[in-house]
């Protein structure tokens, strides 16, 4: 449901509706808007009489939303989303680069990506402290270690640090470390992880599960705005098919749909989407086409010695090639390389 207010509402007349809303055990979340003031409510719906806030003071009228995402969706808030950062904002209009190794292997290497990174004006750093495996044996990540590898290589290069929360535990760490914190494919149904986040201060990366439908996903990034945390950008990393030629297969014929429905920005991670560097920059130029608002991209100073995912890796030099290509694409499609 979202209440409507008159533009010429007064603070007091939203207070009084936001109190009736709370009163009725529903949660109210106000929107100002350039003319007027809409109240989005969430919780249990179902009971509510609409005419007990139809008759407040002020208030315009009462929308009834029919999606069950509703701080997700476009029925409630259908301007943009944009996630504003100190280092850059995420939405339409730029395109925005997100780059770095899969994981935190020691301080050079992510003290060299970050420089190299930082030479190229990409303002955020992507790299993992905590790696979901599928091997028990495979390396697992440095954990809080890495977090203050991420933590001094931001002090001392001012590059924004996108990184991994794989469980509660760790939140607090995370969250300190992190400007967005990642939430992976495995765990976008971690219910309790979601709710955690929802009380972040930072915003979060929902990746897609891997067999996630839009409304799932989407059902997904609802249950971390319900707790407050509007600011959720999504991450299309593939799904897994019966196609056996990469590692999963990039739905960017989701990007139209996901824009369509939500008005949260979507970045594209075509290194997990394709499994193989060599089809990274064709997947990354069709995600910039197809409307995306960037790029979660793996790019290791030496992918063939990399801890995890080096054949998803570029190189310093394949990510130069990319954004070259990028930029070149950019221009005609009116967007700006972030
Ligand atoms: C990653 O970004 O390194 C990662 C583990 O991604 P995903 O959750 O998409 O597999
Ligand atoms: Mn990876």
């Amino acid at each position: 449901m979202l209440v409507v207010m008159q533009s010429h509402a007064t603070e007091a007349q939203i207070d009084v509706v936001l109190d009736a809303i709370r009163a009725m055990q529903l949660t109210p979340h106000p929107m100002p808007g350039a003319t007027r003031t809409a109240i989005g409510i969430t919780g249990n719906i179902g009971m509510v009489d609409s005419r007990t806030l139809e008759v407040l003071p002020g208030v315009m009228e009462l929308i009834r939303v029919t999606k069950p995402f509703k701080l997700a969706g476009r029925e409630m808030h259908e301007a943009d989303t944009f996630v504003r950062l100190p280092e850059t904002t995420i939405g339409p209009g730029t395109f925005t680069l997100i780059a770095g190794p899969c994981s935190v292997e020691n301080e050079t290497m992510i003290e060299r990506t970050a420089e190299f990174l930082v030479g190229h004006g990409v303002k955020l750093m992507r790299a993992g402290a905590f790696k979901p495996r599928s091997s028990p044996y495979s390396f697992q990540g440095l954990g809080l270690e890495g977090l203050d590898i991420l933590a001094r290589v931001r002090r001392k290069t001012g590059i924004g640090i996108v990184t991994e929360l794989m469980d509660t535990d760790n939140a607090d760490a995370v969250e300190e470390a992190a400007d967005i914190i990642q939430i992976g494919t495995r765990n976008m149904q971690n219910f309790s992880l979601l709710k955690r986040v929802g009380k972040a201060r930072k915003p979060v990366l929902l990746k897609r599960g891997m067999s996630a439908t839009l409304e799932e996903w989407l059902m997904a990034a609802e249950y971390v705005m319900a707790g407050g945390n509007y600011n959720v950008i999504l991450c299309e990393r593939g799904v897994r098919t019966f196609s056996d030629h990469s590692r999963n297969t990039l739905d960017l014929s989701v990007i139209p749909p996901a824009k369509k429905l939500s008005h949260l920005p979507i970045v594209v991670d075509p290194s997990h989407g394709t499994g193989k560097r060599d089809y990274v920059p064709p997947m990354a130029l069709a995600a910039l086409a197809a409307g995306a608002d960037g790029l979660l991209l793996e790019v290791h100073p030496d992918p063939d010695k990399a801890h995890s995912d080096g054949a998803q890796s570029l190189s310093f030099a394949g990510f130069e090639a990319l954004l070259e290509s990028l930029k070149r694409l950019a221009g005609p499609l009116e967007r700006r390389i972030n």
